[in-house]
C-alpha cells in the first residue's frame, strides 16, 4: 500500500483507549488482539523485528476493519491501515493454508465468477428458506446464505438505467447479484429527487475484499475498472456503505504513481451515500409510527463515511419511530472474509448484536449495508426470531409522496 506506516505507529501512545470499544478484544481479552497489540506487532513486522509466523498473522487477520478503535484514538492513529498494510506484507507468507491461498488469489479477486459458483451450488445443494427479508439458502454445512441471482442486476434487462447521465449509481457486489429491490428504491429515490441515475453495464467488484485479505495489486487493478466506469459524471452514489468507503477512503492508498493517486483523490470526492443525496420534504407521513424499527450503524457507512444522523432524520420524516439499540453502531460482526476464516468469532459478535436489537422490541432493522443485512438476516433466521432486516432505501420509498414517486 502506499502509505507511510511508520508516521502511523509512532503516533499510538498505548494508552489503551482503544481495547474498550474493540469487539475482537472483548471476545478474546488478549493484548495481541486488541488493536494496541496489533499495532505492536505491524511495528515489529516493518521494522524487521518480527519473523512472519502463523500466531502473527492470526492476530493481524483477527481484525474487522471496524475502526471503531480509530473513532476513539486521542492521536487518530489508523489501525485499519496498519492491519492492511501488514495484511499485504504477510499475503506470501509460505505458512498460509490453502483455504487462505484460494481466498485471496481466487475467491476475492475474481468475486463475479465466485458469485455465479455461488448461486449454482446453493441452488443445486442448499435447502431453500422463505424469510421476510427474502429467500434464504441453508447449506449442507448449516450455514444460511441469501438467494445469489445468476444474472447481475447492471448487465439484465432490468438495468434500462445504461444512459450516461451526471449520476452514476455503483451497486457493488451484494446489490448487484442479491439485492436487485435496493437498485429499484434507489432509482426511485434518486428519480423523486430530480436525478437522473446511470447504472454502467457489466459493474465489478470494489476492490475491498481483494485489498482486506492483501491482494493490494488486486485491488488497485479493480479500483482503476470501477473509476473508468464513472468518467465524466458528478457524483457516484451507493447504497452499500462498505463499497462507498472503500471508494471514498482506501482507493488513494492503492496507488504508487501521483497521477492515479490524485485520480482516486478526485473519484473519493465525488463518492455519496444514497442518504446524503436524497432531497428532505419528498416524504409523506402516513403514519408509520406502529411499524417499530430499530437501525444498525454500518461501521464503515457511520465511521467510513460519517453518515449516521442523516438516515435517522429521513426515517423520522417518513413517520416510522426509531427504538434505538443499546450499542447501534457496534459491528454486526461480518467483516468480509473474517466471518469466513474465523467463524466462531464473527458468530460471537453478531450474537451480540441481535441480542441488541431483539431487547429493543423492534419488528424491523434497517440498516445502509447489504452485508449487515445478509449477516444479521442470517442469525435472525437461524434463531428463529420474527424480525425483518431491510436496507433504509426500502423503508423509505414506501414514504414517499405520490406526486414525487415514479
Ligand atoms: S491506538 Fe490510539 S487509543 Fe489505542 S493505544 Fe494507541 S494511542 Fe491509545
Ligand atoms: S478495526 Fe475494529 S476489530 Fe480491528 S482492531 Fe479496530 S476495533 Fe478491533
Amino acid at each position: 500500500m502506499s502509505y507511510n506506516q511508520e508516521d502511523q505507529y509512532s503516533l499510538c501512545v498505548k494508552c489503551g483507549k482503544c481495547r474498550s470499544v474493540c469487539p475482537v478484544f472483548h471476545e478474546l481479552n488478549e493484548e495481541g488482539a486488541s488493536p494496541r497489540g496489533k499495532i505492536t506487532l505491524v511495528q515489529a513486522i516493518f521494522d524487521n523485528k518480527l519473523e512472519p509466523s502463523k500466531r502473527t498473522k492470526k492476530f493481524i487477520s483477527e481484525c474487522l476493519l471496524c475502526t471503531a478503535c480509530v473513532a476513539v484514538c486521542p492521536n487518530n492513529v489508523q489501525t485499519d491501515l496498519l492491519v492492511l498494510s501488514a495484511r499485504e506484507k504477510l499475503a506470501d507468507y509460505e505458512g498460509n493454508k490453502l483455504i487462505e491461498t484460494a481466498l485471496t488469489k481466487f475467491v476475492f479477486a475474481k468475486t463475479d465468477v465466485s458469485f455465479r459458483l455461488a448461486s449454482v451450488t446453493e441452488q443445486a445443494l442448499g435447502k431453500k428458506l422463505d424469510s421476510e427479508s427474502g429467500i434464504f439458502y441453508r447449506l449442507p454445512t448449516n450455514r444460511i446464505v441469501p438467494e445469489v441471482r445468476r444474472v447481475k442486476f447492471s448487465s439484465s434487462r432490468k438495468n434500462r438505467y445504461t444512459y450516461k447521465t451526471k449520476t452514476g449509481f455503483f451497486l457493488g457486489c451484494l446489490i448487484d447479484f442479491i439485492y436487485h429491490d435496493i437498485v429499484e428504491d434507489t432509482v426511485k429515490l434518486l428519480e423523486s429527487s430530480g436525478k437522473k441515475p446511470y447504472i454502467p453495464k457489466d459493474q465489478a467488484c470494489c476492490g475491498l475484499p481483494a485489498l482486506s485479505m492483501g491482494n493490494v495489486e488486486q485491488a488497485a487493478k479493480q479500483a482503476r475498472a470501477v473509476m473508468s466506469l464513472f468518467d465524466n459524471t458528478d457524483m457516484i452514489v451507493t447504497a452499500c456503505g462498505s463499497c462507498g468507503s472503500m471508494m471514498k477512503n482506501y482507493y488513494k492508498f492503492l496507488f504508487d504513481d501521483a497521477e492515479d493517486k490524485k485520480k482516486a483523490e478526485r473519484f473519493a470526492e465525488k463518492v455519496k451515500d444514497i442518504v446524503e443525496v436524497i432531497d428532505q420534504g419528498i416524504f409523506v407521513n402516513e403514519g408509520h409510527a406502529s411499524d417499530l424499527i430499530t437501525y444498525h450503524d454500518p461501521c464503515h457507512l457511520k465511521r467510513g463515511m460519517n453518515v449516521s444522523k442523516k438516515p435517522r432524520m429521513l426515517i423520522g420524516e417518513a413517520g416510522y419511530k426509531i427504538l434505538e439499540m443499546k450499542a447501534p453502531d457496534r459491528c454486526c460482526g461480518l467483516g468480509g472474509a473474517f466471518n469466513i476464516k474465523h467463524r466462531k468469532l464473527s458468530t460471537a459478535i453478531t450474537k451480540e448484536k441481535i441480542d441488541d436489537i431483539h431487547s429493543t422490541g423492534a419488528a424491523i432493522v434497517a440498516t445502509g449495508c447489504p452485508g449487515c443485512m445478509a449477516n444479521i438476516s442470517a442469525m435472525l433466521i437461524e434463531q428463529d426470531l420474527n424480525v425483518k432486516v431491510v436496507h433504509t432505501v426500502n423503508l423509505l420509498v414506501k414514504a414517499l409522496k405520490k406526486n414525487t414517486a415514479s
